[in-house]
């Protein structure tokens, strides 16, 4: 029975290699038109996890439901060919020796009219009517990848799993297809789980993000929350350039070169981390030399010297070395702002912006 209402459901599925656990405990829902991406480093267990769910892999313990249908558990392992499930890799290895309408005829039943019919019609849905007769080697890159994108459409999958399958594609190319293909599987109802290890392109496609790190899903939402609502320092930092300002827990109050910091929860003498992206810092053009003006948005400001300036295309990059305490501080302003090294500047930060974490180990 499908209780959830979920269109794929894992519950505490683990898998273990050569003894080494490297999926743990990851619980994960998808609904119907729903895109999710399976985002973390290289070697965090994403592909892995994607295997499980096509059968593939088997798993240790948990178990994985397809519309309410155990799939895979301890002691049920139903073959991948009964699943439904749709997969797209990096490398889509078409048949070189078939037409493109062969290819996408291949993986369906039937008469054999029936499914040319059937695979034509699948090539307008991807645009790609005009090449029917044409061989995988007279595609472009990103016409290769639309063929593979039919062929796995034929079999009307209730889910489709994809595994990095644009990074093989230029960055023109592929934001287009990467968008007609997401938007074309949402029309269809398809659930989406798309592994990537770039948080720009989760960002983009996602409709929920789950970050994975070291075989464990660390955090689950949309974008904006996981961007925004960073789970740890670690989380934070997987998505841009971070800013770290240690301090020690002294009454419930922590004393930066920004002024005080509530750190709920900490214990007098416990370090803590507060977090802030570069862009989220401000220069304050107008002060260069007088003292600093408490404002409740942006606190105290601090004095840092600046170490280095780059332009970065739309915004420019500022390092200092703050007065307080010598610690390094990047800023990110819009456009074009390249002050010399040497100069000494006020910064403020957005307090709503700013993260407060326990001291992490790494530093
Ligand atoms: P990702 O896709 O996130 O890069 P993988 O799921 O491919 O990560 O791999 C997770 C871990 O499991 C890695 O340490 C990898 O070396 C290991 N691994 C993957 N497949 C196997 C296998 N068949 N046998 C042994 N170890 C494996
Ligand atoms: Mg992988």
């Amino acid at each position: 029975m499908n209780l959830t209402g979920a269109r794929l459901e894992l519950t505490e599925v683990n898998c273990r290699f050569d003894g080494r656990l490297v999926v743990k405990d990851v619980s994960l829902s998808l609904r119907a038109g729903q895109v999710t991406c399976l985002l973390g480093p290289s070697g965090c267990g994403k592909s892995t996890t994607l295997r499980m769910i096509a059968g593939i892999e088997k798993l240790e313990t948990g178990a994985i439901r397809i519309d309410g249908r155990v799939m895979s558990s301890a002691d049920v392992h139903v073959p991948p060919e009964e699943r439904e499930v749709g997969l797209m890799f990096q490398d889509f290895a078409l048949f070189p020796h078939l037409s493109v309408t062969q290819n996408v005829a291949f993986s369906l039943s039937g008469p054999k009219a029936r499914r040319a019919e059937r695979a034509v019609e699948l090539l307008k849905r991807v645009g790609l009517e005009r090449h029917a007769a044409s061989y995988p080697h007279e595609l472009s890159g990103g016409e290769q990848q639309r063929v593979a994108l039919a062929r796995a459409l034929a079999q009307k999958p209730r889910i489709m799993l994809m595994d990095e399958p644009f990074s093989g594609l230029d960055n023109r190319l592929r934001d287009g297809i990467r968008d007609e293909t997401l938007a074309l599987l949402k029309e269809e109802g398809t659930a989406v789980l798309l592994v990537t290890h770039e948080p720009e392109e989760a960002m983009r496609m996602a409709d929920e993000i789950a970050l994975m790190r070291d075989g464990e899903i660390v955090q689950v939402g949309a974008p904006y929350q996981v961007y925004t609502r960073p789970a740890d320092r670690e989380a934070a930092a997987f998505f841009s350039d971070i800013n770290t300002l240690r301090a020690t827990v002294s009454g419930g109050l922590v004393e930066t070169a920004f002024g005080g910091f509530l750190a709920p929860g900490q214990p007098d003498g416990a370090m803590v981390d507060i977090v802030i992206r570069p862009q989220h810092l401000t220069i304050d053009f107008d002060r260069s030399g007088t003292g600093p003006v408490a404002s409740p948005s942006h606190g105290v400001p601090a004095r840092g010297v600046v170490q280095r300036a780059r332009f970065l295309g739309s915004e420019s990059l500022v390092e200092f070395e703050m007065d307080h305490d010598k610690s390094r501080i990047m800023a990110v302003v819009p456009n074009v702002f390249l002050p010399k090294p040497g100069r000494a500047l006020w910064l403020s930060l957005r307090r709503d912006r700013c993260h407060v974490f326990p001291a992490s180990h790494t530093g």
